[in-house]
Formats: C-alpha cells, structure tokens, sequence
C-alpha cells in the first residue's frame, strides 16, 4: 500500500490530528517487532485482554510517528494521529479499499486443513510466472488478512491469501473485504469444531467467502461439502478434486497401493505425477494443486516440474548454541524477501549485544536484480547488523548498498575457509541463504559441538495447545503459565520469553532463584512465586516478584522483610486457600484472621488461588466440586472484606478441560502446553510440543544364542538386528524400561528396548526394519507419545519430564 495520511483518514472516515501529507506504506500492529519506521504508522489494535494502546509509547520510542487508535493520548508536534473508534474495523475498511483498487487475479484458500501447505506451494509453483504477493505464513485471522491485503503492491500480477475462521460470523466479515477470483476449499475437518454446531454449520460458513467467486476448487471427497457446493454455487465453475471417482480430479488407484508415482485422471486426460513423502494429505495437496495450475491453463508437461521442485513447507526457524557464546538462526530451506522479513522480525526477539547476517544471492525472483537488491539492502540497513557477509556472484555486485561492515565471497565454500567466521562472539548469527548454497554447511563450524541426542520443544505447538485451552474459556479469562522447574525441564527462559511475546498474563514459578533468573534475561511480566523461602525474601522485593502467602508465619515474615527495607504494605501478594489437597493454605477455620492480618498490614492482594487434587480425575469429580465450593465460599468472604477487585483461580490444565465452568478470572496452565490432556476429544486436539530424540550410533547383526549388553538379559532364538542408540539413565531414561518393556519409534516404526538399559546407551531390537546408522530415533513425541513413553515407565509425564537430565540439549523450534 501506498496512502497519504489524509487518504486513509477519508478513506476509513477516520479523523486526523497532524501532517495530511505523510506517506504510509506500511503498518505495524506489534511494538516489539516494529520492523521498519519508516512510512510505517502503528496501529493499536485492541483485544479482548488487551489494550494496544498501552504500546504506543513503545512504538514512538522507536521512531514511528504516525499512530492510528481509538484515542489521541497525547499531544506531541512530530506525531501525527489518525483516530478511530474500532481500529480492527479500520483495518478492515483500509483493506477492502485497497483490494477493491487493486488489479491482480486472487486467489483466497479456506478449510481446515492444509490451507497454508496449499498456499505455500502454490506460491512456489507459481512465484517465477507472475509477480505473486501471498500471506505471510499463517497470517490469515481478521487481523491477519487485511494485513495481508495491504501488502498488495501496484507490480503485483497475482495474490494468494489464506482466510481462516474459528467462530460463527467470522467468514461474512472477512468476504466482505476480500472475494477472490478463484476460491480454494481444502479438507475439511473437525479442527476447531468447538465453536460450531455442527459439521454443515462449519461447512456453510467456510463456504461463504466464495459467494462472489468465477470458480471454486475443492475437496470434493466429503459428502456435505460435495452436495452443499453443488446446492448452492452451481451456477459457478466447480471444479473439485479428491480420491473419489466422482470428482474431477481424482486418483485412480487408491494412494496407498502405489510406489512413486501418483495416477490421476479427469475427464479428458490422465496422467501421473511422482510423490515424495507420500501421505494422504499430501497427495490430496498435490491433487489441488494440479487442479488450480491446470485452471490457470498451465499444462500437464509443465506442471510435473513444479511439482518435482516444490520444497518442504516447513521453513522453521531453528535456534542452535553455537561456539564462543554465539546463537544461531538457521534459515537455509528458503530464501524470498518474504522469508527474510519474517527472520528479521524473529530475530528482534532476541536480547543479544551484536546481530551478524550471512545472506546469499536469492534466486528464481522474478524482479530485476537492481530492484530486488535495493529493496533487500534498504530492509537490512534498518535491521543495524554489526557484519554482514554476502555470499554469491550476484549479490556481491550490490554490496555497496549495505552499511556498516561488508564482506564479499563468492561461494560458501570462501566463506567457510575465511577466519572472519570464527572470530564472531557473543552475537546473534543469522544464516539466510537458498538452498543452492548449501550455506548450512557453515552450521558445522559454528555450531557448539553437541550430543546427537536432543530435547526438541516446538513453540508453535505450544502455542496451538495453549489456543485449544483457551478456546474452553470466556475471552476475559486470564491465564498464568507454569513455568516451574525450568518450565517442566524443558528451559525456563525460553519459555517464559515466548509465552511473554504472545502476551500471557502471568508466570509462576516453584522457588524465587528461578523467578530472579527469569528477572535478570529480561523477563517483565508478573511473576508469582509459590515456595517463597524465608531467606529468599530479599530476593523476591529486589526483582519485583510477588510471594505467595500460604500461612500466617509467612505473612508475618513477609510483613517484617517489607518494613525492614522500608515499604509501608501494598505490597503484592498471592494468598492461597487450603480446600483439599491438604498440602500449603489457608484453611477455613483461619480465614477471619486472615481477613484481620491482611487489613492490618495493608497489604495488597492481586490474586486468591487454590489448587485441585484431582481435576484429571472424574470420579473424584464430587471431592474436586467440593473444593470449588470451599474455595468460592472463603474468597467471597475476603473479597467483601476487602471491598476492591481480586483476582481468583483454582483451575490447573485438566481443570480447564473437565471444569471450565468454574474458572473465575483466571487459569494456570501447566502440562497442557506441552500436550497432554485427560480428555480424549481435547487430547485429539493437542499436537506434542516436546520430542525427545536421538540418532542410531551403530547397527550390529546377531545371531541365534548370542548375547546383548550387560548381564546378557537379550540372546535371540533367530538371527536378528541391533541397533544402538547414544541415551541412557544418565540421560533420564529409567532403566526400568529394558528388557522389552519400553519402545522406541524408527521410520515410523515402534521397536523394542532390549537388554539392560546402560549409562550411556541402550539397544534397540531392529529385526527386519530398514534402517541405517545416523537414522533418527524417537524416543517420545508423537509415536511412542510423552503418555505412552510415561506408561513405561510407571509414572506421569510430568516426571519424565522433569528427569530429562542437564546434558541433554534443549533446541527451540518456531515458524
Ligand atoms: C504446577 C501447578 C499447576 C499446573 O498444573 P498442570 O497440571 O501442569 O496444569 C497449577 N497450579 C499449581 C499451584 C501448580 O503448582
């Protein structure tokens, strides 16, 4: 987009306090990744929990001075307002405005699943034909969209969007600023079917955002989004795909049955196409894009190719420790400017003293290299790298165009041999290169020397189990992360800055160390603190940490620490209530007292919390009731007491689950993140967010009557295969597991642990599996689950995690 100030403000009916003629090419919703202030106006986008105005400030710290909310809060000469009751209606009139004017062909994607999948390959296939302009990642919500909208340029010939929805009424709103040309429908699932009633009811919405379509593609293997397509758009050209016969596009074998290649069909030709990493949804992917390439008049002989280059979606970001106290972003799987932006924004995330990039030519654009560079090097200017090393024939021409210190190779293999390389430390390493130049190879080099053995956590999972949970809740529902035992032993500060970022209300920790940790990496949101040691109070007023007062000796204790250094009360504090689990609280008969000593000591109290025994338990459904009941009594009596607003809550993961309706004002996630649920239908739900895995050292051959590991507990009647993987109980594995009783997943496959489980090492029975040494081996994740791996163990997931020893490296995982 490209609008003046007062074009935005007559084209939203907007009012606008300031410079009528500043360009705005941009807008940013989020002061911590502000990304360029130049031309960029802020936008604070209110939510149900949260104000976006409280981060105006911020975003004018860092340079913005056009700001766009529903209030002036203050005056300043060099800022520019643009005042509008509903900033997320705003944006959405802006967007319309701007899709209307525009002239690409579109194409708009929804379902359930695959929609960014789809989009990604599409864009792929399709990137080097048109100037294509698509939505980042899966940036596809009512904010999420029109965002994406805005980011249509004059230049460009043709825009891919993802439009999703999780509730009822979301699509009109949504269709109403984008009606694509071409509509794509993929699978249709059960995915956020909480919000719904039934499976037509999320059909017929979904469907809406094709009302103004020339053509739909679809997924016409479901039955009722097959008849309700044809009821309601048959006027439109349909053109449908699937494993069924009766769809347009359809396999011909079933996709189980067949090797490489793919056989499909449609009325006037049939043809094959080759299928790597075949599963259903993939082939389904596949299949709709066949049908919209084929829509577009691309024909078979040129579709195969694009096909065959298509790469893996994934385009994670990977976090790595490196050598000399350095961190490593590694994005090597793909480079477009799209990929670029968003690895710039992710690694504003980080708290590092220096920033180094190592980018290489980007290929297969179809904009000039002039124009494409300048771009490239204006974006990476406002990033303030202290190096940059380019790699490549092409991008070498334009390192005039980048500031500060420049380094020029022509091949990774230049840049590996220079010494430059391994004098960085203490810095932030951004690896962004096209796959051409294999620039991970530099990984080797930079890389902390490590275990082959690591405890992978996925954030985004994380985050989609943390949705999931609050999906079951009212929208005001605070929520507070338990971020314990260095979060469950999976890195206390990792997780305590990811969930920070996507604004959780509130962290608890077990003891004030770990909360003081926390403090000093930059941690700002409150943290609550359950075990408060007496000589830990210090600690807890020093780096502003709020006690939780289970007794009348800690209350005591803590009053004298607060006057001791001078702090006359007011002081936050949690009081928790004893109603059941019979281990730390306030009990009944204390309340009274309770009431008196808070009133005395003038005290503040944010919150009023108590925990369930057994709230994954449902028989004990009476007993946990009970405990709600005591608790809602007690908190009552101190809230009137007290006449000002407190915040109460009793609900652990399972208790969101089995008992949302008595959630109060706020919840404490736990084990829920990391993917575990007592209830079946929400387990569906949840995807592992931790992976514990390792690679095969060494495969062995045995024959009949010969012996494995220590104390020869495994002699195989038939010849057989070993294989022998580096994680033992050092690791956190118990030993209890030998002998058969636990499983490990390789190739997909569940093997056994065979023999005593060893310090170090432990083998696994292969028999007739393919595999090879440097295979990869799952010890939890999805197949065998953190559950199942807990079953095997004898205990719960929570042990096992926590038991997951120091030497074991955790690595972060975001898109
Ligand atoms: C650990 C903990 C939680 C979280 O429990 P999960 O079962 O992991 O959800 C909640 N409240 C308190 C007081 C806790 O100690």
């Amino acid at each position: 987009m490209n609008y003046t100030t007062k074009e935005i403000a007559e084209i939203t009916h907007s009012q606008l306090i300031g410079n009528e003629s500043l360009f705005v090419k941009s807008l940013a919703y989020d002061s911590r990744i502000i990304f360029s202030t130049l031309e960029t106006a802020f936008i604070a986008i209110n939510s149900f929990k949260n104000s976006g105005e409280k981060y105006i400030n911020e975003a004018i710290e860092k340079g913005v001075s056009i700001i766009i909310s529903a209030h002036q809060i203050f005056e300043h000469p060099n800022i520019t307002w643009i005042i509008t009751e509903n900033t997320t209606e705003f944006l959405q009139k802006l967007a319309k405005h701007h899709f209307e004017n525009s002239h690409l062909k579109s194409i708009g994607i929804t379902g359930s699943n695959g929609k960014t999948i789809v989009k990604e390959w599409l864009y792929q296939c399709l990137w080097n034909e048109f100037v294509t302009v698509k939505s980042p990642k899966s940036f596809n919500s009512q904010i999420g969209l029109p965002l994406s909208l805005l980011q249509i340029e004059k230049k460009h010939e043709l825009g891919i969007f993802e439009v999703g929805i999780s509730k009822p009424g979301e699509m009109a709103i949504l269709e109403n600023i984008f009606s694509p040309e071409i509509g794509i429908l993929t699978h249709i699932g059960t995915a956020h079917s909480i919000n719904f009633k039934s499976e037509e009811e999320i059909i017929t919405e979904k469907l809406k955002l094709f009302k103004d379509s020339k053509t739909i593609i679809f997924n016409g293997d479901n039955d009722l989004v097959f008849k309700l397509m044809n009821e309601k758009y048959a006027d439109k050209n349909l053109i449908s795909f699937g494993s069924k016969s009766r769809n347009d596009y359809h396999l011909t074998t079933d996709w189980k049955n067949v090797n490489k290649e793919i056989e499909v069909e449609n009325d006037l030709e049939q043809f094959t196409f080759p299928v790597k990493n075949r599963t259903e949804a993939t082939v389904l992917n596949g299949l709709c894009i066949i049908a919209t390439l084929r829509h577009l008049d691309f024909k078979i002989s040129e579709i195969i190719p694009k096909l065959n280059a298509i790469k893996s979606v994934e385009m994670r970001l990977e976090s790595v420790e490196g050598t000399r106290n350095n961190l490593i972003i590694n994005d090597s799987f793909n480079l477009d400017v799209d990929s670029l932006q968003i690895a710039y924004q992710f690694i504003k995330e980080y708290k590092k003293p220096n920033k180094i990039l190592i980018l290489t030519d980007i290929i297969d654009v179809k904009e000039k290299p002039e124009i494409l560079y300048s771009y490239v090097a204006k974006l990476t200017i406002e990033q303030n790298f202290n190096q940059i090393f380019l790699v490549g024939s092409e991008i070498i021409e334009y390192s005039d165009l980048f500031s500060n210190e420049v380094y020029t190779f022509k091949t990774t293999e230049e840049l590996i041999d220079n010494q430059l390389i391994n004098k960085i430390e203490n810095s932030i390493i951004l690896l962004k290169g096209a796959r051409k130049f294999e620039i991970d190879r530099l990984k080797l080099t930079l890389e902390l020397q490590k275990h082959d053995t690591v405890l992978e956590v996925n954030l985004n999972n994380m985050l989609h189990n943390i949705n999931v949970h609050k999906s079951l809740l009212k929208p005001e529902t605070k929520m507070m992360a338990m971020v314990k035992a260095h979060s469950y032993g999976l890195g206390g500060f990792e997780i305590a800055e990811f969930l920070q970022h996507h604004l959780i209300d509130y962290l608890g920790v077990a003891f004030v160390d770990e909360g003081i940790d926390l403090r000093k990496k930059g941690i700002t949101v409150p943290i609550m603190v359950m075990n408060p040691e007496q000589q830990s109070y210090n600690g807890i007023i020093d780096f502003n940490l709020e006690p939780e007062i289970y007794s009348f000796r800690v209350l005591k204790q803590f009053v004298e620490k607060l006057q001791q250094k001078g702090i006359d009360g007011k002081y936050p504090v949690h009081i928790k209530l004893e109603t059941g689990m019979h281990r730390l609280g306030f009990k009944t008969e204390e309340i009274e007292e309770l009431i008196e000593q808070i009133k005395l000591n003038n005290l503040e109290v944010k919150t009023i919390f108590s925990h369930l025994s057994s709230a994954d338990d449902l028989e004990q459904k009476d007993y946990t009731l009970k405990q709600i009941e005591t608790f809602k009594i007690n908190s009552d009596k101190i809230i009137a007491a007290l006449n000002y607003p407190i915040v109460r809550h009793i609900l652990n993961s399972s208790g969101i689950v089995n008992y949302f309706d008595h959630q109060f004002d706020m919840v404490r996630i736990g084990i829920g993140m990391v993917g575990i649920s007592p209830n079946p239908k929400i387990q569906k739900q949840l995807k592992p967010a931790v992976s514990l895995k390792t690679v095969i050292s060494q495969i062995n051959e045995i024959l009949p009557g010969e012996s494995v590991g220590y104390n020869r507990n495994f002699i195989p009647n038939v010849k057989t295969k070993i294989a022998t993987i580096p994680v033992g109980y050092a690791d956190g594995i118990p030993r209890l597991i030998g002998n058969g009783i636990g499983k490990v997943g390789i190739n997909k496959t569940l093997k056994p642990i065979v023999g005593n489980v060893c310090m170090d090492m432990m083998m696994i029975e292969l028999d007739d599996l393919p595999a090879k040494e440097g295979d990869e081996v799952i010890i939890f994740n999805d197949n065998p689950s953190l559950q199942d791996f807990a079953n095997y163990c004898k205990t719960i997931p929570y042990e096992v995690l926590t038991s997951i020893s120091r030497r074991v490296k955790r690595i972060y995982i975001k898109d």
